[in-house]
């Protein structure tokens, strides 16, 4: 069967080549349950053996700028230099959030086992909410499980039939999935091309209500959505504006409150949504906006109502993180220094890089292998994410780095070492501008 699946798709990942995974997904749907489950493990665990070193890597170590990583194919552990984590300010391995961790635990146990509404609402939850809503100037604030709940959260309840949603293409797979729940019309306007979103508000216009939607900061690309320019349309049209700061909030403005402040709007938005996935290094998402948009969700956003509250230990993570993100600001300013350095590192070699936020994508060119490029970062000891086909299209693979606070001088000299090196291997000579 495994020999079946990979004459028909072409695959030969060890060989090099990229193999197709939508025909392969495509074929193998055509085969009954129990045998599409048997051909795809025995085709990962035979042709896909170094998949293993690229994704669903083993971390054995808190997520620092170094981490120590099972390697899946020799067993080895090996100390990897981390730039793979949206871990930006250091947070998910704080000493000061450890301790309001190990208070929470002692205090109000590791978990609640219920949703909000029932037994999941802790003095802990509220004080988070009122925290939030203080930090993103608006009244109140709900938090999720995850973030990905929170976007499913907001497009099922707040849209009707009569509406539409107005998204950018790069929008996060949750707001997609989140519109294929809900009733609304939608479409999406090309990456930040607002001639595309202008001419989708003023043609065909809804009965209802439309709703645009934006992250802060893109997380592929680490650029900004143009809010000075999107916030007067929206207010033109009378469309409600919901801003996606997941990468955002904690890292971007003066003092963290994310991408709208970065830009003097923070008073600007009508929705403001955001994880703990991300700066505060844990987990859980939450919408912030007007009272009555928020009490709304809290009884009608089913992903809020039925699914278990964040245990305390956990929003006691989130609650020191915002002690220090609004008391430390410089560990934002280390990480911009960082961005910085390793912005201009690349840039002298040639890459055409001028990231907006801490995410600095490398667009890998026509040619070359990223697979055998990821391979060859992950012996060097550099933990980057592979951003491949058909998560992409081909042409837009690339990978993607994040930094941190706590990166070193030393780590980004390394990572810009390893990247020439890599691209001197695997890029297609000679490798002009990139
Ligand atoms: N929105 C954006 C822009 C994201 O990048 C992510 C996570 N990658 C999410 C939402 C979902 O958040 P979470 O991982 O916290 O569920």
């Amino acid at each position: 069967m495994t020999t079946r699946i990979i004459m028909t798709t072409k695959i030969a990942y060890e060989g090099g080549e990229s193999f197709d995974a939508p025909t392969l997904l495509q074929h193998s749907k055509e085969l009954k349950f129990a045998d599409r489950m048997r051909d795809f493990t025995q085709l990962l665990d035979t042709s896909f053996a170094n998949y293993q070193r690229m994704y669903m890597r083993l971390v054995d170590s808190p997520a620092d700028r170094e981490v120590i990583v099972m390697d899946a194919l020799t067993g080895e552990r090996r100390r990897m230099l981390m730039f793979g984590s949206n871990n930006y300010l250091g947070l998910a391995n704080h000493p000061k959030v450890i301790a309001a961790v190990r208070k929470a635990a002692e205090e109000h146990g590791v978990g609640l086992s219920g949703p909000p509404l029932l037994n999941g609402y802790t003095t802990l939850h509220r004080q988070l909410e009122e925290r939030l809503s203080a930090l993103k100037h608006s009244e109140e604030t709900l938090i999720f499980s995850t973030g990905y709940s929170a976007n499913l959260g907001l497009m099922t309840s707040l849209t009707t039939a009569r509406d539409r949603v107005l998204f950018d293409d790069y929008h996060h797979a949750s707001l997609r999935d989140g519109l294929r729940m809900a009733k609304c019309g939608h479409k999406s306007f090309a990456h930040n091309d607002l001639d595309q979103l202008r001419a989708l508000m003023t043609g065909g216009e809804p009965d209802g209500d439309t709703f645009v939607c934006v992250e802060g900061v893109y997380s592929m690309d680490g650029d900004l959505a143009p809010l000075p320019e999107i916030v007067p349309l929206c207010r033109q049209h009378g469309a409600v504006l919901i801003l996606d700061d997941a990468h955002g909030t904690g890292v971007m403005g003066a003092n963290g409150t994310g991408t709208a402040e970065h830009f003097g709007l923070e008073h600007d938005i009508d929705i403001t949504m955001g994880t703990f996935s991300k700066a505060f290094g844990v987990v859980g998402g939450f919408v912030s906006s007007s009272r009555s948009i928020v009490s709304y969700m809290r009884v009608l956003a089913r992903s809020y109502m039925f699914s278990a509250s964040l245990p305390p230990i956990v929003v006691a993570a989130v609650l020191a993180g915002l002690d220090i993100i609004e008391k430390e600001s410089w560990l934002r300013d280390q990480l911009r220094n960082n961005v910085k350095r390793t912005a201009a590192g690349f840039r002298s070699l040639g890459f055409d890089v001028n990231p907006e936020a801490a995410i600095i994508a490398l667009r890998v060119p026509e040619g070359m292998n990223i697979r055998q490029a990821a391979l060859q970062f992950h012996e060097a000891g550099v933990f980057v994410n592979c951003v491949e086909f058909p998560a992409v299209p081909l042409d837009q693979q690339r990978f993607r780095i994040s930094l941190m606070s706590t990166h070193t001088d030393a780590d980004i000299d390394r990572l810009l070492e390893c990247t020439a090196d890599v691209w001197a291997k695997c890029a297609p000579a000679p490798s002009g501008g990139r």
